[in-house]
């Protein structure tokens, strides 16, 4: 039987990036996924979607200039060429990953591993079955989407996260369930093409793990976008036959039927359990539980990304395999969850970094926060990108910054800065001191900082 001081189970942004480390730590490294290299990420989420809300973004700037004196004539899609180029981007970046498991003379078995209780992984190939051993253990197989228990879901041909990429023809119309993260980015992406969006979301808000302020000008956008949103809606019932599908929803006292083409379903996702049957592990609620050296109750066995819940995102999995591998020999880093930026990739884009207002004023701060909004930044005005704002949440005591929501053209790439200043304790006097090149939509960092301290210069508050 084949040994090996760390085995990973699924290859994955948390599993891959946990075997590269182990390997760099000089630990013989083997990793196991039965699917592609690059997990959900890379092959059904991340990647692929922002591949195609690139189309959409490129879309709505034609649309936009056409105002602007450039003239394009009415515009075609073709769904096979957007989603050829897709895969494209998606097969590029597989055969990285995979070169950088060769690299570190990491080895690759292509099949599904059950872990046993001893440590011992079989791993079932499409032609043979190995088994073999490992010393230590991390698992990072991730997760797979939730379906709702709603009657009828289970006779209606739906779509998930996962399989709507294998669609052939952009449908006349699509209802999105669940108005989270996955919904309001594809419903971006469908409304570009010009399907008819209804968002259902149960929940009082979209993103409703996001600052209120943030989700309503999210949903003032997509309203103008022309996609429908309904909240505090809950779905009753899906229907089909030969006429096509529909959905039946409460609003309050209100009930309606909404037909449509197409049906995505995007409601959160579950931890995938399927490698560890055979295991003990404790858990909480679903989800495998780890303490903060990323270890499971099972000694050697430890767990990353998805299958252990929390914010389900791909760098945080990367970050927690990061800490897994350094934990292999001894205890010696811990996961710091204290700076985590969050990037939902709308038209337009959501991103926010560490407290909310709430969660701030719970923790015992003196919560003051301000807002900048984008109407007063020069560049923002120059793109036709002044739907968005910045919003500092300092602690007023000494101005520390606790939290940074923004909305707008490209803040899931200015979010950076954000996160850089709290990584490091950062001040809003500080800030206010840095000089930030001008005209960039980075001013806004700086603005709201200015404005929170009370010297803003280009704000009326
Ligand atoms: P989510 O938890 O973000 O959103 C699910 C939404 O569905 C919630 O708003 C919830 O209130 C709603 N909901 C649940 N049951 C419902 C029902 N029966 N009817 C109507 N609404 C219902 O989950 P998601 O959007 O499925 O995404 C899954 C995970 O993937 C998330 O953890 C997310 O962070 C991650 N993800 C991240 C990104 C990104 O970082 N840009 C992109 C996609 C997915």
């Amino acid at each position: 039987m084949k040994n090996y001081e760390v085995v990973v189970i699924g290859g994955g942004p948390g599993g891959y990036v946990a075997a590269i480390r182990a390997a760099k730590l000089g630990h013989s490294v083997a990793i196991i996924e039965d699917r592609e290299l690059g997990g959900t990420c890379l092959n059904r989420g991340c990647i692929p979607s922002k591949t195609l809300l690139r189309h959409a973004e490129i879309i709505e700037q034609i649309r936009k200039a056409n105002s602007w004196g450039i003239k394009t004539g009415e515009m075609q899609f073709s769904l096979q060429e957007m989603m050829a180029r897709k895969d494209q981007v998606i097969k590029r970046l597989r055969s990285g990953i995979s070169s950088l498991l060769k690299a570190q003379k990491i080895d690759h078995y292509h099949g599904f591993g059950m872990v046993q209780e001893n440590r011992s992984v079989i791993v079932k190939m499409e032609d043979s079955i190995e088994e073999i051993y490992a010393d230590n253990i991390i698992l990072a197989t991730g997760s797979t989407p939730m379906i709702p228990s709603i009657p009828g879901v289970d006779k209606v041909d739906i779509f998930t996260s996962d399989t709507i990429f294998d669609l052939k023809e952009i449908p006349k119309s699509m209802v999105i369930i669940g108005g989270g993260v996955i919904g309001v980015e594809f419903a971006c992406i469908f409304s570009s093409l010009n399907v008819e969006v209804t968002i259902v979301e149960m929940a009082s808000q979209l993103l409703p793990n996001e600052d209120h302020d943030a989700s309503k000008l999210l949903l003032q956008e997509l309203k103008r976008r022309g996609i429908k949103c309904l909240t505090s809606a809950r779905v009753e019932e899906l229907y089909q036959n030969e006429q096509g599908k529909s959905v039946t929803l409460s609003l309050g006292a209100e009930s309606q039927t909404i037909r449509c083409e197409e049906i995505l379903v995007a409601v959160g996702r579950s931890p995938n359990l399927s490698a560890v049957r055979e295991l003990p592990l404790e858990k909480s609620g679903p989800f495998i539980k780890v303490n903060e050296y990323m270890e499971t109750s099972l000694p050697h066995i430890f767990a990353v990304g998805d299958v252990i819940g929390g914010w389900q995102l791909a760098h945080v999995a990367s970050a927690e395999g990061m800490v897994a591998a350094a934990n292999i020999r001894k205890r010696e880093e811990k996961m710091d969850y204290q700076v985590i930026p969050r990037c939902v990739y709308t038209l337009p884009e959501v991103a926010s970094v560490g407290l909310s207002e709430k969660q701030a004023r719970e923790k015992g701060y003196q919560v003051k926060s301000e807002i900048f909004h984008h109407a007063g930044n020069g560049k923002a005005v120059a793109m036709d990108e002044t739907a968005g704002f910045v919003k500092i949440i300092a602690d007023e005591r000494h101005g520390e910054i606790i939290g940074v929501v923004m909305v707008g053209a490209h803040v899931t790439e200015l979010i950076s800065e954000a996160s850089s200043y709290m990584y490091l304790e950062g001040t809003t006097e500080e800030l206010n001191r840095m000089i930030h090149p001008h005209p960039t939509l980075a001013e806004g960092m700086f603005e709201a900082a200015a404005a929170w301290l009370g010297k803003g210069v280009h704000s009326l508050n």
